[in-house]
């Protein structure tokens, strides 16, 4: 245990300590890949790697301005530059927004418009309706920049990340926007300098074969947003599945094992979208209210699709999810958890992560992450290993070992639940 420990603490210190922020389209997230691509060698898989273009940016400066005072301001990560001048508009409801006249103004969301990110537009993965009704607005509302008001206080989080957003953006704390707020009308200088370009990214998938036929995928993103170290979002599922490989190797499994290493997962999905072309998928578009999408023959022969996305929290429990599984699958899964994992917390299924793209298309699917704890460190600078701790990475390779060792003399109807909604 100890060992295994500080084998996974290891990935997770390369990833978010020697490499650090690793964006899609980054140097970052090329030396990423290069170092799963090794680590699946080593534990004997074959390996390939899956190429696709997506948007890059890169940020040299943000100058805010209020009345010739310098404001701490971020530009949102894949924000257009700009060079504006002009009056805040403040808007806090869709329905204030609806109404603002910002043409040409500096528009400045706060309240219930920026109390989360935006997903972008083109998400196949997650969407919301409160987030596409505000983009519209404001594509209908042209201001000539947006702030965001992020609700933390003392964080520029960026709100945006669109690589399809047509108006410059910027965020800032809670502090700076009370004071913009205070001085509404008031002209507002805000300077962005950064350059938005096609680049590429790369998913690496790691593959062993069993002694029989039907295979077991086991999953992570390794890409962040900008400026996170992402060692819980999500260096430390990429450490948790990089151990499982080296541990699985070593035993002779009956099932294929597929390691698939995200990227762009942070983007929208745009990794899961070039991992299921070679199958002749498309991405299912998100629905809240789709808890299970048809089930593709392609992807019979896979048992269950195995995903962990934010895990190892010291302050946190990990938790654990079943979807789209038939209720003897889900069982198996859950008696696992509760006679060897009392720390698990079982919890409701959650769409918004790669797992989606397998269960959308009826794979059985397991999520892995964590809940409680400080809610905060996501998307941020301060998304480093001093939260993780090495023994709770350890517990949920254990559980994810154990559950692919019950899963060995299982079939893919099994898994598989009976009834089908759309
Ligand atoms: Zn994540």
């Amino acid at each position: 245990m100890i060992d295994m420990a500080k084998q996974v603490m290891d990935h997770v210190k390369r990833l978010s300590v020697d490499i650090g922020h690793r964006p899609a389209g980054s140097p970052g997230n090329e030396a990423a890949a290069e170092y799963i691509e090794q680590v699946f060698r080593q534990a004997g898989l074959a390996v390939k790697k899956q190429v696709f273009s997506c948007s890059s940016w890169d940020h040299t400066e943000t100058v805010l301005e209020l009345a010739g005072q310098k404001l701490d301001a971020a530009a949102n990560w894949r924000s257009l530059p700009c060079e504006v001048t002009g009056g805040i508009v403040p808007a806090g409801t869709l329905e204030e927004l609806a109404q603002a006249n910002m043409k040409g103004r500096i528009a400045l969301l706060h309240g219930e418009l920026t109390q989360d990110e935006f997903m972008n537009r083109a998400s196949t993965v997650y969407y919301p309706e409160r987030h596409r009704k505000t983009n519209d607005l404001l594509d209908r509302k042209l201001p000539a920049a947006v702030i965001t008001v992020n609700p933390l206080l003392n964080s520029l989080r960026h709100v945006i990340k669109d690589p399809d957003m047509g108006i410059p953006s910027a965020t800032v704390s809670p502090e700076i926007g009370c004071k913009l707020m205070h001085h509404a009308g008031k002209p507002v200088r805000l300077h962005i300098a950064a350059t938005r370009f096609p680049g590429r990214s790369w998913n690496v998938l790691g593959t062993g074969s069993g002694s029989r036929s039907g295979r077991i995928i086991l999953c992570a993103h390794y890409d962040t947003v900008w400026g996170s170290p992402g060692a819980f979002d999500n260096a430390s599922g990429i450490g948790v599945m990089l151990t499982l490989a080296g541990v699985l190797a070593g035993r002779k499994l009956s099932l294929g094992l597929e390691f698939v290493a995200f990227s762009a997962e942070e983007f929208g999905g745009q990794g899961t979208e070039a991992y299921v072309v070679p199958y002749g998928l498309k991405q299912v578009p998100f629905q809240w209210d789709r808890p299970v999408g048809e089930q593709s023959e392609v992807w019979q022969p896979v048992l269950a699709a195995i995903n962990a996305d934010g895990v190892g929290l010291a302050l946190g429990a990990n938790s654990i999810t079943t979807i789209a599984g038939s209720m003897a699958f889900d069982d198996l899964v859950n008696a696992i958890r509760s006679e060897k994992y009392p720390g698990v917390v079982r919890v409701d299924p959650w769409p918004a992560s790669d797992h989606y793209t397998f269960y959308s298309h009826g794979v059985p699917s397991i999520a892995l992450g964590c809940t409680g704890g400080i809610t905060n460190i996501n998307h941020q600078p301060i998304d480093t290993i001093k939260w993780i701790s090495p023994a709770k990475l350890a517990e949920v390779v254990s559980l994810a070992a154990d559950v692919v060792e019950a899963l060995q003399d299982k079939t893919s109807e099994w898994t598989r639940s009976k009834i089908i909604s759309t």
